[in-house]
């Protein structure tokens, strides 16, 4: 029987996996298949990149545009985090949907079904499977089939902590990889990313997190190898998007208030949606004769870098003929930061996040090193010891899960990975 495995090691840089500080995965990495150009969409951020990853597709064609996006529920665009446990509710009876394409736990609902075990927000974590195809399992809420709740004694009760991930690792490897054995097993750990958020790159406190993610990692790759037991089991181990360290916050939504741009704060004229090192603007109907004078003030906006607008937005990834009119990236360097960790970037102000924190770690924009996540591969035909550095994206998980199942790929962005 072919089964998938997938682990997601959130915000996890591909140049922070080594042989001293995460030896499980230098191993999986340099004696499975790696692929060592790997890219997060845009934004970088986990609840996007999570339907990027259940889809196959890029936001634009999935619909979840960033972690927070602005929506219209009836009196006028408002920026809401989709973090929130009611966001996929409130999406729902906003547009009458959830996401706009089916996810792999819909496509493989009726050939062996899908399991996810997340203890991220629960935002990223019910955007795998928003529609109740198969079982899901998060810290507020888990869902079977039809998403009906399940017991409290059957839900996931775990800390949103590296002790959590470690928890949630033992009873994914015993009840679902060796137990329930699904086509398609998914497990979401919150680390590095949520320690990232809290402590400077690089730092003591930050290997350590390192150490034990890779420790979570090891247990699930010798469940897989132990549990096997004749099944062809492919196995993903990679991260969403990478961390750069925050050296300022950036006012967006005052810097345009105080231009004229924008009505004032709370208005729904032009919405600011920050997804920290990048930002999405959406522009009501009837403020959309500003577009251009907006975009003219954020080129020449000094903590500005990049400017996408019109056509441009399908550049990375977005429709061109929606609310989003325009997205920001903030400008950056590669240079290190007090541990000798690269990349430095601005954040865009986020009152609808606490997670910003000057020094620490962050993402969401086109930085070099937040875009580029950790994937090695092993089973399903790859081979062994095999370093391919053609460029890869989260949207290609997708399609090398189906193709591993023997399932139609149709309707994906991407493509599956080369297996040499
Ligand atoms: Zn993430």
């Amino acid at each position: 029987m072919k089964r998938a495995v997938i682990v997601i090691c959130d915000g996890l840089r591909a140049d922070m996996v080594r042989r001293d500080v995460t030896p499980n995965l230098w191993v999986l990495a340099t004696d499975g298949h790696a692929f060592t150009n790997h890219r997060g969409v845009f934004p970088s951020t986990t609840r996007t990149t999570s339907a990027s990853i259940a889809t196959g597709c890029l936001p634009g064609r999935h619909g979840l545009e960033g972690n927070c996006v602005a929506l219209d529920e009836g009196d006028g665009l408002v920026a809401l985090n989709v973090g929130h446990p009611d966001f996929r509710d409130r999406l729902r009876k906003a547009t009458g949907r959830t996401l706009r394409v089916p996810t792999l736990a819909e496509r493989v609902a009726d050939h062996g079904g899908c399991i996810v075990f997340s203890n991220v927000s629960p935002g990223a974590a019910y955007f795998q499977d928003p529609d109740g195809h198969g079982y899901l399992y998060h810290r507020d809420g888990s869902f079977g089939p039809g998403l009906t709740p399940l017991p409290d004694s059957e839900g996931l009760a775990v800390s949103h902590d590296v002790s959590g991930d470690a928890h949630m690792t033992e009873w994914f490897c015993e009840d679902v990889v060796a137990g329930r054995r699904p086509a398609l097993a998914l497990m979401w750990l919150c680390e590095p990313d949520h320690t990232q958020h809290a402590v400077p790159l690089g730092s003591p406190a930050h290997l350590a997190v390192l150490a034990r993610t890779d420790d979570n990692a090891a247990r699930v790759i010798k469940a897989v190898t132990e549990s096997a037991d004749g099944d062809d089991v492919l196995l993903i181990i990679a991260s969403d998007h990478g961390h750069e360290t925050v050296d300022r916050v950036i006012p967006l939504e005052s810097m345009l208030i105080g231009a004229g741009l924008k009505e004032g704060a709370g208005s729904h004229d032009v919405v600011v949606a920050s997804n920290v090192f990048s930002a999405h603007i959406y522009v009501a109907p009837e403020a959309r004769a500003r577009i251009a004078d907006i975009v003219g003030f954020l080129e020449a906006a000094d903590d500005v870098d990049q400017v996408f607008a019109g056509d441009d937005l399908a550049k990375v990834g977005h429709r061109t003929d929606s609310a989003l009119a325009i997205s920001v990236t903030a400008k950056r360097t590669d240079d290190d930061n007090e541990f000798g960790v690269p990349g430095i970037n601005g954040a865009f102000e986020d009152p609808l996040s606490s997670e910003t924190r000057i020094g620490c770690g962050q993402h969401g924009g086109l930085g070099t090193f937040e875009q580029h996540p950790f994937l090695a591969v092993r089973g399903g035909g790859f081979g062994l010891g095999v370093r391919s550095d053609d460029p890869t994206s989260a949207i290609d998980l997708a399609p090398t899960v189906l193709r591993h199942l023997g399932l139609p790929l149709d309707g994906m962005d991407g493509t599956p990975l080369a297996k040499c």
